[in-house]
């Protein structure tokens, strides 16, 4: 059973194939610049294959994948393939788990795509091209959102005029729902509980931390976009929209100009001036660089903020997980962040803290909450999800 995980972008493909009999990944990819030249990198068996091809359109992306498929003997047939699985961006509130696309879906996701008008376009492009290529394979969609469609009213509302959820659709929708669900459902069962309380930390180089309840979110970081939240990589996180303004008018930006500027160079980028990348600005503060240690410190004490809310909201924790780039590898940063919430009763092995990329419990035995590291892969949750709706 082969089933195809796919992310697409604006201008790229990314893919993996996986064999789910032991959830495998046979072969992943990238199709990039797609539009503008075009160029792909296959890796299958140890070895990475790559080459510039000119690809107009992502059709062109998925026929050129499907050739190489054979070509490079990675399956026989693409009859082995017997489903797709897309990651959408934006599922609003019409969506509320994975779905079997059909005419209705592709309808609704056509209606909700302004939403997300970087995003959800691409990947309905993705779609469409694999329903060209492969029409008789199933696609599957799965939303970054719908996972957190069990916030309640009170929790998604923003305290901004009614209307503005009414007409516009105005509220929290959150996002990396894959990943915050892929988390809790490996704890769930590496735990062998069902019922717990947790605090997921997806901290890459977006960051996002969710409240879960007995499997369910509670609540979410991020908003209406995903700039909302902790502070990131290059996003602000919250702020007060009233600082806009006096910025927009001294530097002469309209609200696109701003709305950028908050997406693409705040969050450590824009407070340190060094990097957006963790790995730097743990190495400036390492040499002492006071921006930098400023910049850590706000970083840190943003993620904190969020689990203190969030372990009250939940009336305590049992689980604190950490996931993505920085919290599957930073021992630092999460050293910091627990050592803020030592009020909670979190204690951390200093010894088994020091792992990167790998599944560990870091608390100590007397610790009140259990602090584990896990990898997270929404490309397996999006194949597990595709092999379920497809059986
Ligand atoms: P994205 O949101 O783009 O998927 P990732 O989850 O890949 O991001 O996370 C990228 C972040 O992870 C970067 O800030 C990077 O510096 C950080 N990161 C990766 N490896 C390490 C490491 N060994 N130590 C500290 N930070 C790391």
């Amino acid at each position: 059973m082969k089933i195809l995980s796919i992310n697409a972008g604006s201008s790229s493909l990314k893919f993996s194939l996986f064999n789910m009999k032991d959830e495998s990944v046979i072969a992943s990819g990238l199709f990039e610049r797609i539009g503008i030249d075009g160029a792909y990198k296959i890796k299958f068996n140890g070895k990475e294959y790559k080459e510039n091809v000119p690809l107009k359109t992502h059709v062109d992306a998925v026929n050129i994948l499907l050739e190489k498929l054979i070509s490079l003997n990675i399956v026989k047939s693409l009859d082995e393939i017997e489903g797709v699985g897309h990651r959408v961006v934006q599922g609003k509130d019409v969506f509320d788990r994975s779905v079997i696309v059909d005419d209705e879906v592709m309808q609704k996701l056509e209606s909700i795509k302004h939403f997300a008008p970087l995003h959800n376009p691409a990947n309905m492009h993705g779609i469409e091209a694999f329903m060209k290529a492969l029409p008789n394979v199933p696609n599957i969609v799965v939303f970054d959102t719908a996972f957190h469609q069990t916030m309640e009213k009170e929790t998604f509302l923003y305290p901004v005029p009614y209307e503005w959820y009414e007409k516009y659709g105005i509220r929290k929708y959150g996002a990396h729902g894959t990943s915050h669900r892929y988390i809790t459902e490996t704890l769930t069962e590496m735990l062998n509980m069902d019922k717990f309380k947790l605090i997921s930390c997806h901290i890459g180089n977006g960051a996002s931390i969710t409240a879960v309840k007995d499997g369910k979110c509670v609540d979410t970081s991020m908003g209406f976009t995903p700039l909302a939240g902790v502070m990131m990589g290059t996003r602000s996180g919250d702020i007060d929209p009233s600082l806009l303004p006096p910025v927009m008018e001294a530097e002469n930006k309209n609200i696109n100009d701003i709305i950028n500027d908050l997406n693409k160079h705040s969050g450590i980028l824009g407070l340190s001036g060094i990097s957006s990348d963790m790995r730097d600005l743990e190495a400036a503060c390492k040499k002492g660089n006071e921006r930098a240690i400023l910049t850590m410190k706000k970083y840190v004490r943003r993620i904190t903020d969020y689990i203190a809310q969030y372990y009250v909201l939940l009336g305590g924790a049992d689980v604190i997980a950490f996931t993505a780039g920085v919290g599957e590898n930073s021992s630092s940063v999460r050293k910091m962040v627990c050592d803020n919430l030592v009020s909670l009763g979190i204690k951390i092995d200093e010894k088994q803290n020091n792992v990167h990329g790998k599944t560990a419990l870091i608390s100590t035995p007397d610790s009140k909450i259990k602090v584990y590291v896990i990898p997270t892969d929404e490309e397996l949750m999006i194949a597990r999800d595709t092999l379920e709706l497809i059986k």
